[in-house]
């Protein structure tokens, strides 16, 4: 059961991510921000979108919503919690729930920090984790919305996924979270590994996600935080780097 994904840049340093299912024909685009450049890419491989699946209310995640469903007819599905602030949604989930493109089963996970409501979704037969503005490559959200309490009890839940498991967040940020990386543990010698590659791939224009979860636990200093506590002041210290 493969299940085809395709990044989309899009704006500065925004990735959507285009889901297809050869089985069933389906095809869901995560987190549009925009909708021109999704729907040429789906046009261009012979795909019709017939959902889009959002993780969170804002604009460079939802932003071309209506005009994806004008064209397509798609279903859009999105945090209940946000579902005031996403007036476009059709179907409103959260924890414990599944979506679903063709044979796969996609579970909704609650992650609350970055916005109120913010989810991220699952799949484990394609070993996949669609992760929004949550998890980064070496990085995590900002706390717009929520707590360092719950941002580290995201951190654990995704931790918690198989190692293996793809992680595709929804911006370009590994260059600017792994200098900060660099300078929150500088003995961890698989950050400065990592990041000659990526200093490469951005010289190449690049992109470095997906990422995995198993990079994550050996170079994310939020995932790797001991504590809410830590969690904070990494937070706040990433927050003024430059
Ligand atoms: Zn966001
Ligand atoms: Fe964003």
């Amino acid at each position: 059961m493969s299940l085809e994904i395709v990044c989309i840049p899009v704006l500065s340093d925004n990735y959507v991510w285009l889901l297809h299912d050869d089985v069933s024909g389906e095809t869901v685009a995560v987190d549009p921000a925009v909708a021109a450049p999704v729907l040429e890419e789906a046009k261009q491989r012979g795909w019709t979108i017939s959902a889009i699946w959002n993780t969170h209310w804002h604009p460079d995640h939802t932003g071309g919503n209506a005009e994806i469903k004008a064209a397509t007819g798609c279903t859009i599905i999105g945090p209940l919690a946000e579902a005031e602030r996403i007036p476009t949604l059709d179907q409103k989930v959260a924890e414990g729930d599944r979506v679903h493109i063709g044979k796969h089963a996609a579970q909704v996970l609650d992650v609350p920090a970055h916005t109120a409501g913010h989810i991220a979704y699952y799949l484990p037969s394609a070993s996949a984790a669609f992760v929004g503005d949550t998890l980064f490559a070496m990085g995590c959200g900002r706390l717009f919305e929520g707590t360092a309490e719950q941002m580290f009890a995201n951190m654990q839940k995704l931790a918690a996924l198989p190692p293996e498991t793809r992680v595709y967040c929804a911006h370009e940020y590994t260059q600017s979270n792994g200098r900060y990386a660099l300078v929150a543990e500088p003995q961890n010698e698989a950050i400065a590994a990592r990041m000659v590659h990526v200093e490469a791939a951005r010289a190449r224009g690049e992109a470095t996600v997906p990422t995995s979860i198993a990079e994550e636990l050996a170079t994310n200093p939020f995932m790797r935080a001991a504590s809410a506590a830590e969690l904070a002041d990494r937070r706040a210290a990433k927050d003024n780097f430059r």
